[in-house]
């Protein structure tokens, strides 16, 4: 398995498919995974295989590192689009998740005043208030919908709380009240014997269907980019990811497609 990690808490600034000049936060540890999915194609490995015994950084730290990176960046000219909250798991699951937004608030004021700030997330905490708040706070907060259908869920995200269910992930995010963006992984291939594929008929429907309750800002949709833990999915084409932006934006939203 050559899965990636990001061994500091600041990395890049790199060119991201979705986002454009990313500077990446990586909250979790650097020499592990630590995450309330388990999704079957994440990049950073499969939390079995991923497992740290490493402290999360501190809240200072990542105030520290970002603010000496801002500075190296102004020194010699590179403007960041956008400041991104991702890396070697679930951003929102550290404990000063909250704190550490306020902080990046404020030195993106000071520095680079017209980067966003993102944060990818697989949305299973946003029922705690600090981090629903904490959302609110940065310009794009880009949630996870795999899925309408659980088994779907349970094979593709491997969600570690039983009741993380499609219900609660819709009724959730429709609090955000369109001020989102959701993110879908489309994928084929089989898992275990049987098939993943995410872009059947009644998924597709039924997907389309879940954006008209969250009604999201901005939809983006994206497949596989690199080497995935489970050795037998497959990019879903630019054809099929094409034919879902198409029926997407038919019923009015805003639809980005990363090959
Ligand atoms: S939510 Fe993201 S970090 Fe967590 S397992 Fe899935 S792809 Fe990996």
């Amino acid at each position: 398995m050559s899965t990636i990690l990001f061994d500091k808490i600041v990395f890049g600034p790199v060119k991201s498919r979705r986002l454009g000049v990313s500077l990446g936060m990586n909250l979790l540890p650097p020499d592990g995974k630590f995450c309330s999915f388990d999704c079957i194609y994440c990049e950073c490995g499969l939390n079995d295989e991923r497992k740290t015994t490493t402290r999360l950084p501190t809240r200072e730290e990542a105030k520290k590192q970002l603010e000496e990176t801002l500075l190296a960046m102004q020194a010699e000219g590179t403007v960041p689009d956008v400041i991104t909250f991702a890396g070697n798991g679930e951003p929102t699951m550290h404990p000063q998740f909250a704190g550490i937004i306020d902080d990046t608030v404020e030195l993106r004021n000071n520095y680079f005043p017209k980067a966003k700030i993102a944060v990818l997330s697989n949305a299973t905490m946003i029922k705690r208030k600090s981090v629903f708040d904490a959302l609110l706070k940065v310009d794009d907060r880009i949630l996870k919908l795999d899925s309408v259908l659980d088994s779907r869920i349970q094979q593709l995200n491997a969600p570690y709380s039983p009741s993380f269910t499609y219900e609660w992930l819709v009724e959730n995010l429709k609090i955000f009240e369109g001020n989102l963006t959701i993110q879908t992984m489309f994928l084929n291939g089989e898992h275990k014997g049987e098939s993943v594929s995410n872009m059947t008929e009644e998924e597709i429907s039924g997907w389309i269907n879940a954006l008209k309750e969250i009604k999201p800002r901005q939809v983006m949709i994206y497949t596989v980019e690199r080497e995935t833990p489970v050795k037998e999915l497959k990019k879903a084409t630019k054809e099929e990811l094409d034919a879902i932006a198409d029926r997407a934006r038919k019923e009015g939203f805003d639809v980005s497609v990363s090959y």
